[in-house]
């Protein structure tokens, strides 16, 4: 059996995919209605991370911030708690500084920290073709996690280093965003001049401006105008705030990175919090006084 504790957005599918691999799970959330779906396919439902813990050797977590990761590892009723858990994965965006601490806080319990943050989106998360960043000493991946891990996509080994697969998704969460932030400015420019939208995508995604945002973001969740990617603003800012604090703590700047967490708090500002972070072109939109739409 295994546990997961966070069945959210990108948790609720990768656990559902564990579950069609044949994998007997045990299951918290917060929140009872996003483990629902879970239960009723046959999941055990545990009021607390230390029971998720007593019940399953291999622990998976998904959780939307730092100090959650922490408090549900380390914190009261947490992980740490349980008696039968060896070894822990954490596939949230947590940062490098919070892996560390935590994973020196499941080492004293003789618990194995294994960073496993992903990329793909919530799309990616159910079908199964996430990006599975790893660090953790190399004997765990290739003796008990790898098999557990391509259930959600494709996996990377960076190191044994905590936190070293965390700086990975970190860079490419900032490249995301900032590729987000560029095609807004450049889409809203076409569309004022006259272009229609999906004509500009059609060009940029054979040429050489294509990008994540051009090829996925735009075509989804902006150009029909439901701005549902499934990746709230809240946690894009959380993910380049992390990568950006982290890049001044080892003393390199990084200019263009500063604007993209100022259009990012500009967005979280304007539509708050729990918006999809595609709501990042409406504030280009706004600006050149044009919807990017088709
Ligand atoms: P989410 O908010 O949909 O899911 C998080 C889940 O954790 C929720 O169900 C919430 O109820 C639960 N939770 C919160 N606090 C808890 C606690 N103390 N104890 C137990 N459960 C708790 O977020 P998400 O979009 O699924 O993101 C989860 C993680 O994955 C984040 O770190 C995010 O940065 C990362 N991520 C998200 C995406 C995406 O596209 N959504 C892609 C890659 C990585």
């Amino acid at each position: 059996m295994l546990g997961f504790v966070g069945v959210g957005r990108m948790g609720g599918p990768m656990a559902g995919r564990l579950l069609d691999a044949g994998y007997s799970l045990c299951v918290y959330d917060r929140d009872p209605e996003a483990a629902a779906p879970l239960v009723a396919r046959g999941a055990r439902l545990a009021r607390s991370p230390a029971e998720v813990a007593s019940t399953a050797e291999i622990v998976l977590m998904s959780l939307p911030t730092p100090d959650v990761v922490k408090a549900v590892t380390l914190g009261e009723n947490g992980i740490a708690g349980g008696n039968r858990v060896r070894s822990l994965i954490d596939l949230s965006t947590t940062g490098p500084g919070a892996a560390t601490i935590a994973a020196r806080g499941m080492a004293e319990r003789d618990v194995t920290w294994i960073d496993a943050p992903v990329s793909g989106g919530v799309a990616g998360a159910k079908a199964g073709t996430l990006a599975v960043m790893v660090s953790c000493p190399r004997e765990t991946y290739d003796t008990k996690i790898a098999p557990i891990l391509k259930v959600f996509g494709k996996t990377f080994y960076t190191g044994d280093k905590p936190g070293l697969a965390q700086t990975a998704k970190l860079v490419n969460n900032l490249l995301a965003a900032a590729a987000l932030v560029i095609s807004s400015e450049g889409m809203a420019m076409g569309v004022k001049a006259g272009l229609d939208p999906k004509v500009l995508l059609d060009i940029i995604n054979v040429s050489s401006g294509r990008n994540s945002a051009t090829q996925d973001k735009f075509p989804r969740s902006i150009l029909p105008g439901t701005f549902d990617y499934g990746f709230t603003t809240a946690l894009s800012y959380k993910d380049v705030r992390l990568c950006l604090d982290e890049a001044e703590a080892m003393g390199i700047p990084m200019i263009m990175g500063a604007v993209v967490r100022q259009i990012l708090a500009l967005t979280q500002a304007k539509y708050g919090p729990d918006s999809d972070f595609t709501s990042i072109a409406k504030l280009s939109e706004e600006w050149a006084g044009v919807e990017i739409r088709g």
